[in-house]
């Protein structure tokens, strides 16, 4: 009978005795026990009802069971549906509403406010949170898992079958449950572990949240394919981090990540003297920490590109120049494009448009949305991503911005890169977030949010004093605001639809001409 094609691709060179993770409380996990544990998982979901094809919805504490779950429901032939931490009942009833699963599992502490939203939808209700000791329950989904057996015959999948819904992050608009194959996830993982030269000596250090592409798929497929270990930590707790770096040969991260280890005296070049390699993505990586990181440990991070819809698109090259501020080359059987956003018409290397891709890692549509499913395609099958970039002349791949953010003012397009790049080089700046806001007379004006460096007076004047000469008049910020930091998901993206909405009203009502004060 034909196999699980994700699960039977990653566990193909699966070496049982050898170490799987380090935990946080000190337990060992060996690859026999991701067998067992999923297989207890997995013989869980299906006694509670889940067919394969069905959802099975997890909003629980990042832990290794949880991980282990995403396996069991592989393993089960359902569809693996992780949700962020951060959302709320209300959020929460929306995705139930819309992915329908047969059972949703959550944090133990939230069993009182999730329970009335599964029972009016007839969901069932598991819990699942972190475990402690022999002792205590860790929830009703390990509880019942410690009852079930170790063995369980994993449900065939094919290729094109959907193993997970990963729902967007919903920076612009409600969010969409992105289904992704069998297919998609094997075969990017595949290509991750040989272009990064993942092998069974690696240990990963794992900060990142599993709810998430990156955390889930990217940081663990890829472990999994190549037979290493992970250094599998609950969160970025900086003391743990420091402590789990020596017994580490590699780090994925977002660059919070990378600013946080910068920002901390204890971080030193042989602390990390031993490591191959750290990956950053999920958000733009300043140039300048890509500079201050290699001058703090000799070390290079290598920047990469994926979303939630096609996993990882580019990637800088391994052994080649990484190069700061740009996300490198296409991976291998990965296609990239630039194309006009209106017209789909294709640019030449140079031109700034959108970015579009094909090729085995693109998902296969939205979930019971196929208008918005066409809406994002081309007829020759280039997902348009959204993000806005441009290829220089050998080959590598930059992103601008998100074609969503693009301002129009007075009828002209300005991209918030370009400005928060002219803002970031003016001395004591350390970020900036540039965003449009309605004007009564531009349609959109630009508002910038900047982030002093420590210890440094930057002021909205000398801001603009900054890029007067630099930037055309219309791109130029209409109003300037010094903050203390930027607003962050917990992927370390700046959230700047928060930015649009307090800024909403700025400029609403004044009378034309005021908007030059710049306070
Ligand atoms: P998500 O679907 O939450 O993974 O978000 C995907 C989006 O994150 C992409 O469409 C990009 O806008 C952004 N992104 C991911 N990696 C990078 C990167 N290395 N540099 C800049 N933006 C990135």
């Amino acid at each position: 009978m034909a196999g699980n094609v994700l699960f039977d691709g990653l566990t193909r060179g699966f070496q049982s005795d050898r170490l799987f993770a380090r935990l946080p409380d000190g337990r060992h996990y060996s690859y026999q026990d991701v067998l067992d544990v999923s297989a207890r998982f997995a013989n869980v979901l299906v006694e509670r009802g889940v067919q394969p094809g069905d959802r099975v919805a997890v909003q629980a504490p990042k832990s290794i069971e949880a991980l282990m779950l995403y396996l069991g429901a592989v393993r089960a032939g359902a569809v693996f549906l992780p949700l962020n931490n951060a959302y709320t009942p209300a959020e929460i009833d929306y995705f139930l509403s819309d992915a329908e699963p047969a059972v949703f599992v959550c944090d133990p502490a939230h069993h009182e406010r999730m329970a009335p939203l599964a029972a009016s939808r007839g969901i069932r209700l598991e819990t699942l949170g972190v475990w402690r000791s022999e002792a205590e329950s860790a929830g009703t989904l390990a509880d019942a898992g410690l009852a079930a057996p170790t063995t369980f015959e994993t449900k065939p999948r094919a290729p094109g079958d959907i193993a997970a819904l990963l729902y967007t992050s919903g920076t612009t608009g409600r969010s969409k449950g992105a289904m992704l194959t069998h297919d998609n996830l094997l075969s990017n993982s595949r290509t991750l572990q040989q272009h990064w030269r993942f092998t069974a000596n690696d240990v990963l250090l794992h900060a990142l949240p599993i709810f998430h592409t990156h955390g889930l798929f990217v940081a663990t497929n890829v472990t999994l394919l190549a037979g290493g270990a992970l250094n599998f930590l609950h969160s970025f707790d900086i003391d743990c981090v420091l402590g789990a770096l020596p017994t580490s040969t590699a780090m994925m991260g977002v660059p919070t990540f990378y600013t946080r280890l910068l920002d901390e005296p204890r971080f030193t070049r042989e602390l990390v003297a031993h490591m191959r390699l750290f990956v950053s993505g999920s958000a733009p990586l300043l140039a300048e920490t890509h500079a201050r990181f290699e001058a703090r440990t000799g070390h290079r991070i290598l920047e990469r590109y994926g979303m939630t819809e096609t996993s990882m698109n580019a990637s800088n090259p391994y052994d080649g120049e990484r190069r700061p501020g740009s996300v490198g080359f296409p991976l291998p059987g990965v296609s990239i494009r630039i194309a006009d956003p209106q017209t789909g018409e294709v640019l030449a290397p140079g031109a700034v448009g959108v970015i579009e891709v094909a090729g085995p890692n693109v998902f296969a549509g939205y979930w019971r949305n196929p208008e918005k499913t066409a809406e994002e395609f081309r007829p020759d099958g280039y997902f348009i991503t959204g993000d806005v970039g441009v290829v220089d002349g050998d080959g590598y791949l930059s992103i601008v911005g998100r074609a969503k953010d693009l301002i129009i003012s007075g009828g002209f397009n300005v991209y918030p890169k370009e400005v928060e790049a002219a803002i970031d080089d003016i001395e004591g700046v350390a970020e900036s977030a540039v965003v449009g806001v309605p004007h009564p007379d531009f349609g959109e004006a630009v508002v910038a949010v900047v982030v002093p460096k420590a210890g440094a007076a930057v002021t909205p004047q000398a801001v603009m004093a900054g890029i007067s000469g630099r930037l055309a008049r219309f791109k130029q910020p209409k109003h300037v605001v010094i903050r203390p930091a930027l607003p962050r998901n917990a992927m370390g993206k700046v959230t700047k639809k928060d930015l649009r909405d307090e800024f909403a009203d700025h400029f609403i009502g004044r009378p034309a001409g005021s908007d030059r004060a710049r306070a």
